[in-house]
């Protein structure tokens, strides 16, 4: 079944079955399954407090904040989208780089030019996903928009909200880039 079947919303009792159904695609997928995962299958199966529980857990997803990764289950178009951008960054980084190094003076729209220039071609030409390390170490995608200025995740491209400076936003996606960790 093609993504476009899939209906937008889920019944409470619809999406609970979805729920199992993943956990017990998960448990099959792995080859030996911790104990607990097991457990948590069985408690998703029959256990008798499952379905107050989750009641709860979906009151908290329905509250909690739209920015968590959790949440950001990007549609392919939308991710394409960010990916371009991050590419449209990168290139730019590159060109400001090399123009300095080869001691080559630009304005800021000579450069735009150049980046759009590299950047249709790339994405015309090549199938190409996001790396975390397009961004350099240590460095954050951030860009101003009404309101402040937003980061970007480097590893599931999920953008922060409207902050007020750019150190604030970049902390941000450093902070959340720490949930991936563990
Ligand atoms: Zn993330």
């Amino acid at each position: 079944m093609g993504d476009e079947a899939l209906p937008r919303g889920l019944a409470l009792d619809q999406a609970f079955r979805a729920a199992y159904f993943m956990t017990e695609q998960y448990v099959a997928l792995e080859r030996e399954p911790d104990t607990g995962l097991v457990l948590y299958e069985q408690y998703l199966h029959s256990d008798p407090a499952r379905w107050d529980d989750w009641k709860q857990a979906v009151r908290r997803a329905l509250s909690e904040d739209a920015t968590d990764h959790l949440s950001e289950n990007l549609d392919r178009d939308e991710r394409a989208r960010r990916v371009l951008e991050l590419l449209i960054d990168a290139v730019s980084d590159e060109l400001h780089v090399a123009a300095g190094m080869c001691d080559i003076d630009l304005s800021e729209q000579q450069f735009d030019n150049l980046t759009a220039a590299v950047t249709s071609r790339l994405d015309s030409a090549f199938d190409f996903d996001w790396a975390p390390h397009w961004v350099r170490p240590g460095s954050v995608h951030t860009w101003p928009v009404e309101g402040g200025v937003r980061s970007r995740c480097g590893t599931c491209l999920a953008d922060s909200p409207p902050l007020p400076q750019k150190e604030t936003a970049a902390q941000w996606a450093k902070d959340h880039e720490a949930s991936h960790a563990h």
